[in-house]
């Protein structure tokens, strides 16, 4: 059996198209035009290329884009005066304060200043809480691509063993409410979990976001399964530098009954799904009706 690839890279091309559409809509009956806020404290490399990623596909699904680039040495006072001009600026729908942040920067402090209503990375605390207790939130970029992908897949999840490797706030706790709200048998493992691969045997869902090259091998995986590999690692093998997933692709892709490769699977997504949790905030904000297929 070899595994169904699932392209991100054309399901997000897809749901960029899906935002585009709902753009011109917006500007066309309502005279509205959705726009991004994207703020970069210091210069860390791959920052600066996210954040220019971020802005070109802005642009290119006719948001305005309105980037903030600031000295690494900006006070914490003066990032939290500009966020405040942001929550209160009606032309700005969405705010996205670029991950990680200097040293001298709370970021747990500077993410809650955020209004939780433009809060499009839904880390903001009460997004945390909303989306715990199965309410209407901003939904973290990263696992709503993965939920999106395992939707169009399967239809239903409802009743499937899901097993999400990885415990963070970013991709494995809200990963794990998702696919709860829709109804999964969800186990959450991480580095205390006892018998990882007898775990991961049991489930009809695997996302792996641990972190560790290739760690999740074929001989874990319950044949048919579906598996979503968020993990993006830089390796060096033969010589060369190769970006590889949490799952070891050649192994797995003979079991699984569906699996994303790495590059060119969530990742794509993950842009994707900023564009389309901005263009929910707008419609919230507007109190108009939020495009189908483009939320949780
Ligand atoms: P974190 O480092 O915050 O979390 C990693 C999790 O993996 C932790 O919960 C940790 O457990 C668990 N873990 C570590 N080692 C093991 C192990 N041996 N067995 C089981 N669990 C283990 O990572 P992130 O959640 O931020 O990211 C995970 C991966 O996803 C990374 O590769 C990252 O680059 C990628 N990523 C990709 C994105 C995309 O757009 N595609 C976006 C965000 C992340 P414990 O809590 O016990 O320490």
């Amino acid at each position: 059996m070899t595994a169904t690839v699932i392209d991100g890279k054309a399901f997000a091309a897809t749901v960029r198209e899906k935002v585009g559409t709902h753009v011109s809509r917006l500007k066309d009956e309502h005279g509205i035009t959705p726009g991004l806020a994207v703020v970069l404290v210091g210069e860390d490399p791959a920052s600066q290329v996210y954040v220019r990623s971020k802005g070109k596909m802005t642009v290119e699904v006719g948001m305005n884009s309105m980037e903030h680039k600031l000295d690494v040495d900006t006070s914490e006072a003066d990032l939290l005066a500009l966020i405040a001009q942001l929550n209160a600026d009606p032309s700005v729908h969405g705010i996205l304060v670029q991950l990680p942040l200097p040293d001298h920067l709370d970021s747990d402090l500077v993410i809650n200043s955020i209004d939780p209503a433009k809060d499009v990375d839904g880390f903001h605390i009460s997004n945390v809480g909303l989306l715990g207790t199965g309410q209407k939130s901003m939904v973290p970029c990263t696992p709503l691509g993965c939920l999106m992908m395992l939707r169009d897949h399967h239809g239903s999840l409802s009743g499937l063993n899901a097993v999400v490797i990885g415990r963070s706030n970013i991709v494995g706790k809200p990963m794990a409410n998702l696919l709860l709200g829709d109804s999964c048998t969800v186990t959450i493992a991480h580095s205390r979990t006892k018998d990882l691969q007898g775990v991961v045997s049991q489930a009809d869902i695997v996302v792996a976001a641990v972190g560790r090259p290739e760690m999740v091998l074929g001989d874990w995986i319950k044949k048919g399964a579906t598996v979503i590999d968020v993990g993006i690692n830089r390796i060096e093998r033969d010589g060369k530098n190769k970006l590889v997933g949490d799952v070891d692709y050649d192994s797995c892709v003979a079991v699984a009954g569906a699996i994303t490769p790495v590059p060119g699977g969530v990742g794509p997504m993950t842009i994707a799904c900023l564009l389309a949790n901005t263009i929910t905030a707008c419609c919230r904000a507007n109190g108009l009706p939020e495009p189908d297929g483009l939320t949780a």
